[in-house]
Formats: structure tokens, C-alpha cells, sequence
């Protein structure tokens, strides 16, 4: 599926969601910024342009949007929550420098170990911890 507003407009009204102004705000944040933000820096980014959203409402719609599965809760780091438009399984490389999270492409689907055959698995995710080739550049000089 082609991430577009006009397309998330469709699997809103699919799903029987209402297409809100503010809920179409949040998926254009998501989809323009591919940095993984968390809820408050959606809201920080967000408020500037719509005064009148609240931090509650910025909480409320990200659950609804994960709910619908068209938002994809990521945890990197333990007690972090970030948001990802990209809700095909794939792997997330988190800079220790500069805290940048790159996506990259991973077969999960082939990706079970024997330990696991029996074990029903709801969601894989594939976290890999060091520094952008950016941050290593910047420390060579
Ligand atoms: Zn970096
Ligand atoms: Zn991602």
C-alpha cells in the first residue's frame, strides 16, 4: 500500500474511524518525518502549527492509529516509545552518537530460531545498536 494521505483517508473510513483534521495531521507528521519521534516530540512539532492540540489528544490519536495498525509502536531503548509509519516488518539501527534510528530491510519472515518453533510470536523486532557512518566521519576528523 502507497503511503498517501488519500490512502490513509480510505483505511480510517475502512476501519469505521473517523478522518479527523488532527488524526490526518499526525499521519502526514509520520510519513514526512522518518525519524521515529516519540509522542512528545510529535506534539512539540505538531502544537506549533495547531495551538489548539493538546498533548492528550496527540497520546489519544497515536493509540487509536496503533489500534488500527496503521502506526507501529517501537521501543528502542526501554522506557522509549516511538512511532513508526512503517508497519512492514523491518529492523531499526540506532546511532549511540547522534541518536538517529535508520530503518533497513530484514527478512523476518524466514527469521525464526529453532528455540522458538513452538511459541506463538505476535511481533519481531530486530534492534541494532552503533554509529552512523555521519557520527564516524565526524569522529575521524
Ligand atoms: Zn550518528
Ligand atoms: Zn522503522
Amino acid at each position: 500500500l502507497k503511503q498517501t494521505v488519500e490512502n490513509f483517508k480510505k483505511e480510517l473510513t475502512k476501519r469505521n474511524i473517523q478522518v479527523s483534521y488532527q488524526r490526518i495531521k499526525v499521519l502526514e507528521y509520520l510519513m514526512a518525518k522518518r525519524i521515529h519521534p516519540t509522542a512528545e516530540q510529535i506534539f512539540n512539532d505538531l502544537h506549533k502549527e495547531i495551538p489548539t492540540l493538546s498533548r492528550a489528544t496527540v497520546y489519544n490519536i497515536l493509540k487509536v492509529l496503533v489500534k488500527a495498525k496503521l502506526v507501529r509502536v517501537i521501543t528502542i531503548e526501554g522506557n522509549e516509545t516511538r512511532y513508526d509509519i512503517d508497519t512492514e516488518n523491518h529492523g531499526h539501527f540506532k546511532c549511540t552518537c547522534c541518536g538517529a534510528i535508520y530503518d533497513f530491510g530484514v527478512n523476518m519472515d524466514s527469521f525464526i530460531p529453532d528455540e522458538l518453533k513452538e511459541f506463538q510470536i505476535d511481533d519481531k523486532d530486530l534492534y541494532i545498536k552503533g554509529i552512523c557512518p555521519a557520527c564516524l566521519l565526524k569522529k575521524q576528523q
